[in-house]
Parts: structure tokens; sequence; C-alpha cells
């Protein structure tokens, strides 16, 4: 069902004893209310004291930033969906811009990636969105049709239901330079008809759609108040419990 969500996306920031304390200002500033669902992604060794943390904290979920495509093995370094979920964990960010950019995370493994979470009953977080160039040469709507072609359209319906989409346009993370309304506004809409032409009208205006990139407190209203925007997924101002509770609070 299409739900209003706020995603804190910490990336590699944090110690354990700063993430914890961070959680609690979150929790101490926060209404306890499930209309809006407060994901916390913090790093991977945080999750399961986080998970302890939010787990009687109504409205309150974990995300992992990633995990790998393979159940178990010969992985260095290497975190499975089954591993995530076994924290207490219900949530996993798939196909994040830095993941693609700097790790060369492509389609066929994203997919590979959506597949093993949802075996194991994580929720993805999928991530897609064009590059500056892209929407400088006018491609970007194309850009983002191959994104979600390729990393979620061979699902079953019944596994579709389960996905998160988070548009976040590569231009606008972590760079200051939010997308205009209309510009969220006009993919998110894209995104939900390109859904409808694939898994029908029902499952379409059922799909939640996150929007990410420079999204903050002063900003926030403005862009849940899209007809499609359904929520943000937050970098930088996640970081600092007020901002994250003021962009929660933002419906
Ligand atoms: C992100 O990393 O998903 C993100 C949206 O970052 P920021 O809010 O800092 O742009």
């Amino acid at each position: 069902m299409r739900k209003k969500i706020v995603a804190g996306n910490w990336k590699m920031n944090k110690t354990l004893a700063e993430g914890l304390q961070l959680v609690d200002d979150i929790l101490k500033l926060s209404n306890e209310n499930d209309e809006v669902i407060k994901i916390i992604a913090p790093p991977f060794i945080h999750l399961a004291s986080v998970a302890e943390r939010v787990k009687s904290v109504k409205g309150f979920e974990v995300a992992a930033q990633d995990c790998h495509q393979m159940a178990k093995g010969a992985f260095t370094g290497e975190v499975s969906a089954e591993m995530v979920a076994s924290t207490g964990t219900r949530y996993v960010i798939i196909g994040h811009s830095e993941r693609r950019t700097y790790f060369g995370e492509n389609s066929k493994l994203l997919a590979q990636k959506v597949a093993s979470a949802l075996a194991n009953n994580l929720i993805p977080i999928f991530c897609l969105g064009e590059s500056m160039e892209d929407r400088n040469a006018n491609v970007h709507l194309e850009t983002v049709k191959q994104q979600l072609k390729d990393g979620l359209f061979s699902l079953l319906p019944a596994d579709f239901t389960k996905v998160i989409v988070a548009y976040e346009p590569v231009w606008a993370i972590g760079t200051g330079v939010t997308a205009t309304t209309h510009q969220a506004q006009g993919m998110h809409n894209f995104i939900r008809s390109e859904i409808n032409k694939k898994y029908g009208k029902v499952i379409s205006e059922n799909t939640t759609i996150l929007y990410g990139g420079s999204c903050n407190a002063e900003n926030a209203k403005e862009l849940f108040s899209c007809l499609d925007v359904d929520g943000g997924l937050v970098g930088g101002a996640s970081l600092k419990a007020s901002d994250f509770v003021a962009i929660a609070n933002s419906f």
C-alpha cells in the first residue's frame, strides 16, 4: 500500500556511539505515530543496535544501505540480505547512485540484489535517477525508464508491490541543488505511469515513490505536497536530529 515515508541515509557517517546518540535524539523529538514511517539507514555495523533501539517505537524502521546479491559464501567484506534481516532490519536501499558510480553496480546486479532482498523478506528501496548530462540531453525519461525496466520490471506483480521506488536525480544528491517541484512531480508522475503500463492502475497507485536529492527541512513541505511524491530519501539532513524530524513532520 502507498505509504508516507521519510528515510535517512547516513552513508559512511557516525561511530556506533554517535549513531545511537543520534537515534536517541531523533526519538526524543518525534511523536510516536505510524502515519509517517521514519526509516533510519545507518552503516551495517550499527544495524542490530539501532534496530534494538527502535523496535518498540511506533512508526520507526531500520534499513541497510546495501546488501550482497548472493546468499552466503567467500565474499570477504560483504553482507547478505539474510544477515541484514537477522538484525531486525526490514528495509534495504538498493541501487543508490553512489553504489552505481563508485562500486560499478549495474542493472543486472541490482536486479539480483532486489531478488535476494525480497527472498529474505526485506523491503527494497530501489533508487534510480538521471545524471545532469542526461537531463541536458533531454534523455532523462528514457534513462529512468530503462533503470525501472532493468532493475524491477522482471518482478512478478506480487513482488513488485513490496518495493519502494526512490527517484534521486544524481545532480541533486549532496549538491545542495534540489529538483524543483515541477521536475520532481514530472518524474514521479512518469515513473507511476510506467508502473501503470507494466503492472496496472491499482499497483501503480499503491506504489510508494520517494524523492531524494538535497531534501531538507526548508524544502520538504513543498516537495511532499506534490501529488506523486510520497516522501523523501534524505542524506545530509538526516544526520541532524532536528532536521530529520522536521522533514518527517513536513507532510
Ligand atoms: C542520498 O544520499 O540518498 C541523498 C539524497 O543525499 P542528500 O540528501 O545529501 O542529497
